[in-house]
């Protein structure tokens, strides 16, 4: 069971992160995109905790859909779209089910992004960290170490999807901002010990 207290701290530590890492994200994009996604999450993060400052949430489903709804208005890109979807369809799956497994919340946010964005795993985005980290949650083996790690494992691959598809082979040999972003939400899950 996830409590609605330990997935607001959840959210709370990933607007705090997103904020601190915005320059190093926009860096990653500079290499293989347009240099902007540490700006977008960030403009995100900002008017998400403004949102979750408004009010009380007493269930996971309110919560989940307020920050889907921000992220898709506020986010903007590739990647607005993108959580936005994920975390809408993390709504729904919590959704009269108090007792939903974490590894079901987030197959359901990854599912969202797949219908979405069509990227399947080894086209270096933030697929290629949701994949690996539900893995490892279901059989309860998810580490920081192995959240970096994942987001590593981007760097050799060649991009067929998204901004950085454009550079073909010169995608090779860079983290994909996207990953990275996804690593500090997965991070943050750890700390917060949803
Ligand atoms: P934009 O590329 O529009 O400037 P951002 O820079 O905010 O948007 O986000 C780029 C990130 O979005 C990429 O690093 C990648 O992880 C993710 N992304 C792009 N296209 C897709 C897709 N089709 N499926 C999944 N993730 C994607
Ligand atoms: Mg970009
Ligand atoms: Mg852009």
């Amino acid at each position: 069971m996830i409590k609605v207290e330990t997935a607001k701290k959840w959210l709370d530590l990933f607007i705090e992160q997103l904020l601190e890492n915005k320059v190093y994200l926009s860096e990653l994009d500079t290499a293989i995109g347009d240099g902007d996604h540490g700006n977008n999450m960030a403009r995100g993060a900002t008017a998400l905790k403004e949102k979750l400052a408004e009010k009380e949430y007493d269930n996971l489903t309110d919560l989940l859909k307020d920050t889907g709804m921000v992220m898709v208005s506020k986010v903007g890109g590739a990647s607005g779209p993108l959580y936005g979807s994920a975390f809408i369809e993390m709504a729904k799956a919590a959704k009269n089910d108090e007792q939903v497994a974490l590894a079901d919340l987030l197959q359901a946010g990854l599912d969202g992004i797949q219908k979405r964005g069509k990227a399947a795993q080894g086209e270096k985005t933030m697929v290629d960290e949701w994949i690996p980290v539900i893995e490892d949650v279901q059989n309860n083996q998810l580490t920081t170490e192995k959240v970096d790690e994942y987001v590593e494992k981007t760097k050799p691959i060649k991009a067929t999807k998204g901004r950085a598809s454009y550079l073909g082979e010169r995608s090779i040999g860079h983290i994909d901002p996207g990953a990275a972003s996804s690593g500090l939400l997965f991070k943050t899950m750890l700390k917060a010990g949803v």
